[in-house]
């Protein structure tokens, strides 16, 4: 095993360079030396390249966090939160230095990506102060004597699988519900965007986390995938990315008995409503659409509005959409960076050509623009037919079809018509409205008149197709904890 100078580290926070992976306490190559090569979405260029476990390597990161969770799990809740809380303040200082990374990795502009790491400090500080509330109870017995403790405990080391769009947000979770409870963790972060999640795990170990407690793998997804969840020592499994991907390793979860949380793809509805302010609709929601490039599992999808403000939205929105700066995320003035990698542009082309040959009409966009990088237009389209791509599965890019509406009942039964349930939008100015819609939604969140998802604190998670579980607000750090009864009478 190769270990890696920590100057060399040092130094990966001022320029992009490689990354290695982190095991039982050590920066380290892939025992079989093999890289993978990392992109910069804006230029098509190779940045760098990230390290490739093999067998042997998840061998040995498996041991260290079998170990890590045997020590970490003695520690204080009370000391963990103080590790935990210091991590949050490194990533706050760092915040500059890895937003750099990420957009060159990512895409993303600078100033959403420092958004994304100030938000991942919330997050930390959160789980943190969470983890020294996991109560047990005291149950009231039926005999006298008898003694019924309800305790809490951490369920074990962790496997955790994370994609690409949000970096460091996306392990930000994951890790720190696991730290926060006394577990360990093997992360198996993003090939295509290595270097700012490594960043996160470099904060953690500098705030103090021992040896073991926290892993971070790159390689081949399904073969890192397979491997871990199969093994004995992993006794739960945590997945972002997309459904069917997702179906998968939950079926391995099933098959090995891990417990698991799902967070999967979406199709947002949103519906804006005949008495809905509509230029603060159509603003909002061309905001929310193009943010990241539309690459959001929470991204609303497919626009539905009321046929009498239909043309008043989507001259707003179309405005909106027109006037996003396109460019290299670097450009402090980019508003809309590339995609984050060349296979969401031809995703982005196959789309707009199904939803044009059924009929679509392009009301701006609908190309990539240059051949250097992989950039693409914000694209509008209207007389969408409901057989078209768009309609049925997740674009994740920046494509906003736009269509008509009549009724409550009819656009509420379009809403639920998909197989997913992640994350769903309304705008309206009455209250009835909202409480009709807020219930009538087959979905895990709900947004009315704001987009108000993601926060620490509250519930972020879908139903049906979505996944199931949560990663945000108090039920998330329940998925990380195993429930005991230990029942005493005193002799
Ligand atoms: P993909 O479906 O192959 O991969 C999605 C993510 O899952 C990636 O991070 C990938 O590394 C990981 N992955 C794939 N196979 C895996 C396996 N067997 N074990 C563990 N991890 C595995 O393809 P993609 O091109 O990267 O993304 C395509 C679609 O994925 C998008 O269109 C979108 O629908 C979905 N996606 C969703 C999210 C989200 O936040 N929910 C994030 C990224 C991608």
């Amino acid at each position: 095993m190769d270990r890696i100078d920590p100057k060399l580290l040092a130094s990966a926070q001022a320029a992009y360079s490689d990354t290695y992976l982190f095991i039982d306490g050590a920066w380290c190559a892939g025992s079989g030396g093999r890289t993978l090569p990392v992109l910069n979405p804006a230029t098509g260029e190779q940045i760098a390249t990230v390290a490739r476990a093999e067998i042997a390597d998840l061998d040995r990161a498996l041991a260290a966090a079998d170990k890590g969770f045997k020590a970490w799990r003695k520690v204080s809740p009370f000391e963990r939160y103080k590790v935990m809380r210091r991590a949050a303040d490194l990533m706050r200082e760092r915040a500059e230095g890895i937003a750099r990374l990420m957009t060159m990795e990512q895409g993303k502009p600078l100033a959403e990506a420092k958004l994304e790491l100030l938000a991942g400090a919330d997050m930390i500080d959160w789980f943190a102060e969470e983890g020294r509330r996991s109560y047990g109870r005291v149950v009231p017995s039926r005999a006298e004597g008898v003694q019924q403790l309800v305790v809490k405990e951490p369920v074990g080391p962790v496997a955790a699988f994370t994609p690409w769009n949000f970096p460091v947000n996306q392990v930000v979770r994951k890790l720190s519900a696991a730290v926060a409870t006394g577990c360990s963790i093997i992360i198996k972060a993003p090939e295509e965007t290595p270097a700012s999640p490594a960043q996160l795990v470099q904060a953690f170990i500098d705030a103090g986390v021992p040896a073991g407690v926290v892993n971070l793998v790159y390689g081949v997804p399904a073969e890192i995938s397979e491997y871990l969840i199969a093994s004995p020592v992993i006794r739960k499994i945590t997945f972002t990315g997309s459904t069917p991907v997702g179906k998968h390793l939950a079926s391995l979860a099933g098959t090995y008995m891990k417990r698991s949380t799902m967070e999967l793809g979406g199709h947002a509805p949103a519906i804006v409503f005949e008495d809905a302010d509509i230029e603060r609709a159509a603003k909002l929601l061309a905001g929310a659409k193009f943010r990241n490039a539309g690459q959001v599992c929470v991204s609303p999808t497919r626009f539905l509005v009321h046929e009498k403000n239909y043309d008043r939205f989507l001259e707003v929105f179309v405005q909106t959409a027109k006037a996003l700066k396109v460019g290299d995320g670097m450009d402090p003035s980019t508003q809309m960076g590339p995609l984050a990698n060349a296979r969401r542009v031809a995703a982005m082309e196959r789309t707009v050509e199904d939803a044009v040959s059924k009929g679509a009409k392009v009301v701006t966009g609908g190309k990539r623009i240059g051949e250097r990088g992989n950039f693409f237009e914000p694209t509008v389209l209207t007389n969408v037919s409901m057989d078209a791509r768009i309609m049925n599965d997740e674009p994740f890019g920046p494509i906003a079809p736009v269509l008509p509406f009549k009724d409550f009942d009819s656009v509420a039964a379009e809403a639920n018509r998909l197989p997913w349930g992640l994350a769903a939008y309304a705008y309206t100015s009455s209250l009835k409205t909202a409480n009709a819609i807020g219930a009538a939604f087959e979905s895990g969140m709900v947004s009315i008149n704001h987009h108000g998802l993601a926060l620490p604190e509250i519930h972020f998670g879908g139903v049906k197709d979505s996944g199931y579980g949560s990663e945000g607000g108090a039920d998330a750090i329940e998925a990380y904890l195993n429930t005991k009864l230990i029942t005493q009478v005193g002799l």
